[in-house]
């Protein structure tokens, strides 16, 4: 096993990093920004590097500082989180080259998935529903227009190494797709550098569900069940929960199956989630795979029992998986809430600023991952994402009463935080019946 990680993250990411290294013996090292020197999870580091001024560009996403931050440290491998550098198969080959381990999949694998025109192809291959449009990327318009007259408007143009719902247009007809393809493309080259664009059918009312996959170094791969994530606003998720409620659980066997041959298929080590798309016959189709930890990836944890962050760290420094498929039942029912600096009455405004006062909430079945604590200044530099709340319990309805209750409990101030809108999503008729699809929140916010 490691003897020291570096965790190339920040906020309750690298907090929960941080616990699962304890856990197993390991020395935790952190690397932080300017903005970020008095985060508090820093003090629960072995050692804390300043890799940089706030802005990401100049730390977080600087490889070469974080290489000689690990260097210094002398660590033997990297976990990235999420978002930053986490995607990143570049990233991943430095650290080869450099004899880190990279705590996620290989380069390859990673791109082999992490392309979403890609991995769509190969999870075609393990027999995984894909949605109908295009195999390659489309660079013409002419060929675009065909193939939606051929699957049907609307269609959605994707970008192939999209990523937080941007470089993504939904044409109702062909005029819409000839714009949207040429302003995809410019928007997805200055994203992500890569312009490559691809057009599927657009499922106007949908559930997202996700499953959670593991693989190791040894060729073994399991499922840990479904997420839904449903519960959005502009494509950023609010609410998820495991299991999905009300689901077809054939269906969800099948595609969670194939969910853990594609990383047979893909040669692939670490977590990974693949995404669908659910439709009203409870059809699942594919999305795309995420090749790292999630941000909901607790409501798994408290379903199955499986740490999951440390299989990763594990499988990374060539165990085998410490589970097998049959080993992993689920128990009772998690529903988390994202916990965002942000004012849910002005229209999701940042609050950046000194946390004055801070009460967590308790009791049975209640877990929180957060960095955040009284007298935290929150910088304005990051995500608003400040925690994250879990509530588990036997059954869903216990589980939403934890939760109603735990946001109740919880104060935070003055800033405002999402905890009173998450406290109205959980007693609307859709969330509670499930009666729901990806755009209720935006309804709800609007009135309707
Ligand atoms: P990103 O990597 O940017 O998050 P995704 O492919 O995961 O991109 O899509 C993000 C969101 O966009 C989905 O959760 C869904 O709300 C919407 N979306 C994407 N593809 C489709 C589709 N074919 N039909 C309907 N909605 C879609």
């Amino acid at each position: 096993m490691f003897g020291r990680v570096l965790i190339a993250n920040r906020g309750e990411i690298a907090l929960r990093i941080i616990r699962a290294c304890r856990e197993l013996g390991i020395e935790p090292v952190c690397v932080y920004s300017e903005a970020d020197r008095d985060g508090p999870w820093l003090r629960h580091a072995e050692q804390a590097v300043c890799i940089g001024p706030g802005p990401a560009p100049e730390s977080y996403l600087r490889i070469d500082r974080i290489i000689s931050a690990a260097e210094v440290a002398n660590v033997d491998a990297i976990h990235p989180g999420y978002g930053f550098l986490a995607e990143n198969a570049h990233f991943a080959e430095v650290c080869r080259d450099c004899e880190i381990e990279f705590i996620g999949p290989s380069p390859e694998a990673m791109a082999r998935l992490g392309d979403k025109i890609a991995g769509r192809r190969l999870a075609k291959s393990v027999g995984l529903p894909t949605f109908p449009g295009s195999e390659e990327a489309i660079d013409d318009p002419e060929e675009a227009v065909s193939l939606a007259s051929e699957i049907g408007y609307p269609v959605i143009v994707k970008a192939a190494a999209g990523g937080g719902g941007r470089g993504m247009r939904i044409a109702r007809n062909e005029e819409a797709l000839r714009a949207g393809l040429e302003s995809a493309r410019q928007e997805a080259a200055a994203a992500f550098g890569n312009g490559a664009v691809y057009v599927e059918k657009f499922l106007e009312r949908a559930r997202h569900l996700e499953i959670q996959v593991l693989g190791d170094k040894h060729g073994n791969a399991v499922h840990l069940y479904e997420r839904d994530c449903t519960s959005q606003r502009r494509h950023q998720k609010l609410i998820e929960e495991a299991p999905a409620p009300g689901i077809d659980p054939e269906k969800r066997d099948r595609v969670a199956h194939a969910a853990a041959d594609l990383l047979r298929a893909a040669n692939y080590s670490g977590a990974a989630t693949v995404e669908f798309l659910m439709d009203a016959n409870h059809d699942f189709h594919m999305l795309e795979v995420n090749t790292r930890v999630q941000v909901e990836h607790p409501v798994t944890e408290l379903v199955t029992g499986v740490d999951i962050v440390k299989e990763m760290i594990r499988v990374s420094a060539g165990e085998p998986l410490s589970i097998t498929q049959a080993d992993v039942r689920l128990s009772g029912h998690a529903i988390e809430c994202r916990i965002n600096a942000e004012d849910p009455d002005r229209n999701f405004m940042p609050q950046a600023g000194l946390i004055e006062h801070l009460a967590a909430p308790g009791g049975p079945g209640i877990r929180i991952d957060s960095h955040a604590r009284a007298g935290y200044r929150i910088p304005p530099n990051y995500d608003s994402m400040i925690g994250k709340l879990i509530a588990h319990g036997p059954d869903r309805t216990t589980a939403i009463a934890r939760l109603r209750q735990a946001l109740r409990e919880f104060e935070i101030g003055p800033i405002r935080t999402t905890i009173p809108l998450h406290l109205r999503l959980l007693e609307t008729a859709a969330f509670v019946n499930a009666d729901f699809d990806i755009h209720y929140v935006e309804r709800y916010l609007a009135g309707e």
